[in-house]
């Protein structure tokens, strides 16, 4: 396997990740934190830097023994770290986002290298996952008392599971993992996090940041491939999986999660709708709709993946969307002028073209984009499509790249319908200047959350989760704690 890594302080310094000719020896690396130190990897893999398709980095493969000392630590660190009030474990939490922005430059360029994304985007990814830690801490599950009366008081309490096993994407590679370990440690558990073997270096420098913050086994950062994520699931000592990727990937965790009957949260994709009725502003909202639909290239699982257009704006629409795309600068995400970077990585980077080949042959017409960049890298032109209908892979499936598909609809009845008609349910949004019309048809969106005049944006407090095949369960919020938690009515009589 081959995974980028970031590039040595002196490249960074010159401001562009130049990996080419780096000999293996000279490949950036970190251990795994287990136990509250680091431990030196058996096995490695390759890290690739996505803007130059070289490898930047050597990744530690972990073992099984690496993960039973993981479990080992993290179950012998479980009852202390419970015993902590809510106040002292929001102070463990505070330093780490205290923590995390002091290293800032450090992590933001690791992302960058990993993932390809403009430094000022990663810079902006480093300083949420702080801002949502520290948000997400000022919430607390309390107890609640169900009844209180002449037969006895019962009041519903929460405890923590024991170990949560998190697991990571590559889109996001911090502020998807950060907010994990927040729920899992806020709540009293212990955690081990596996993040992707495509983008592993900025949460394992994390696990090494954090070593010091918290005793020693209640965070344990664990770096390795597909494998490892299984063992995870099927592990007898973790009682819950906390996991963000793909919904193919998402049933195989929930089925081998099933042996043990642990508690899971999936969080996985979408192919989110967004329906734009004939009021609006047309040169206003472009913007707005682009930047929902192309931030991070696409690779966002809550990003605008079909845009439903009421006919009469359809073409001035379109057109303004396709000068957007024209004039936007992708490139290596080191250079400052640049707004969108690569695809992540090869594989996500053929899935993209081959369904622009496939729409291609079946007649959709290109107003922007349409092709790979020059490379190395994996770049595509951000990719504006119209002529395009349900049936063809880019409408039904999650393109997960720089690629929108423009759709026109003349009712729009028809439009929730075909919004709704998709095994996916994370996000959706409507855009109209009437907003009580808005979020009445916001309301039929099938979604876990749904949007007036605006889509992408997360608060740590507000439940995130999706509907139908776009996840089970939730995070962030009071119910994203919960789902941390175990539940117990205690019963008590009056004599
Ligand atoms: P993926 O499912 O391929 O991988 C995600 C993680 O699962 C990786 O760490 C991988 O190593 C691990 N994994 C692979 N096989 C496993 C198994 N059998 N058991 C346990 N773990 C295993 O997803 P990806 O390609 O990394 O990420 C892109 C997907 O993530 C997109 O579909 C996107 O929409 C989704 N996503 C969802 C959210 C959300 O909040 N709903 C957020 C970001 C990304």
């Amino acid at each position: 396997m081959s995974v980028e890594i970031m590039n040595t302080a002196a490249t960074a310094e010159a401001g562009l990740a130049d990996n080419r000719g780096q000999s293996h020896d000279t490949l950036l690396t970190f251990p795994h934190t287990i136990n509250g130190k680091p431990v030196a990897g058996s096995a490695f893999f390759e890290v690739i830097n996505p803007s130059t398709a070289q490898a930047f980095a050597r990744c530690p493969d972990a073992t099984q023994e690496n993960l039973q000392q993981a479990v080992e630590a993290a179950r012998g660190a479980c009852y202390s770290w419970a015993t902590l009030s809510w106040e002292e474990r929001r102070r463990h939490l505070l330093g780490l986002a205290a923590a995390i922005r002091d290293h800032r430059e450090e992590l933001a360029r690791l992302i960058t290298s990993e993932n390809g994304k403009p430094i000022a985007r990663a810079r902006d990814e480093v300083e949420r996952s702080a801002s949502q830690m520290e948000r997400l801490v000022t919430l607390q599950v309390e107890d609640v008392v169900l009844r209180d009366d002449a037969q006895g008081r019962i009041t519903m309490r929460h405890r923590p599971l024991g170990v949560v096993g998190a697991i990571t994407p590559w889109n996001m590679p911090l502020v998807l993992c950060v907010p994990k370990i927040a729920h899992a440690l806020y709540t009293g558990n212990t955690v081990i996090v596996k993040p992707s073997p495509y983008t592993p270096m900025s949460a394992l420098r994390l696990g090494e940041i954090a070593c010091d913050l918290f005793p020693a086994g209640v965070l344990n950062m664990l770096a390795g491939g597909n494998d490892l994520g299984r063992w995870l699931t099927e592990h007898s000592g973790i009682d819950k999986i906390s996991f963000t990727g793909s919904v193919a990937t998402g049933k195989r965790v929930m089925a081998s999660a099933s042996a043990t009957l642990k508690r899971v949260t999936l969080e996985l994709g979408g192919n989110d709708a967004a329906i734009v009725l004939d009021d609006v502003d047309v040169d206003a909202v472009a913007p707005k709709l682009y930047a929902a639909a192309f931030g991070n290239s696409g690779q966002i699982c809550m990003a605008i993946k079909r845009l439903f257009v009421q006919r009469s704006i359809y073409p001035s629409l379109c057109e303004a969307m396709a000068r957007i795309a024209k004039n936007t600068i992708v490139g290596d995400g080191f250079d400052p002028t640049v707004q969108l970077g690569p695809v992540q990585n090869a594989a996500q980077y053929r899935i993209v073209l081959d369904m622009l080949d496939d729409a291609r042959k079946q007649g959709a017409q290109f107003l922007a984009g349409g092709h790979a960049l020059n490379g190395p890298g994996y770049f595509i032109a951000p990719t504006i499509v119209t002529n395009v209908a349900e049936g063809m892979r880019l409408v039904d499936e999650e393109p997960f790249g720089p690629v929108l598909p423009i759709l026109p609809f003349d009712n729009v009845d028809d439009a929730i319908v075909r919004a709704n008609n998709t095994r996916y349910g994370l996000t959706g949004s409507v855009w109209t200047k009437d907003l009580k019309r808005g979020e009445a048809l916001a309301n039929r969106l099938e979604a876990g959350t749904t949007w007036v005049n605006q889509h992408v944006g997360l608060d740590a407090c507000i439940p995130f989760g999706g509907a139908k095949e776009s996840g089970i369960g939730c995070e962030y919020g009071v119910d994203g704690l919960k789902a941390y938690m175990q539940a117990t009515a205690i019963n008590v009589p009056v004599h």
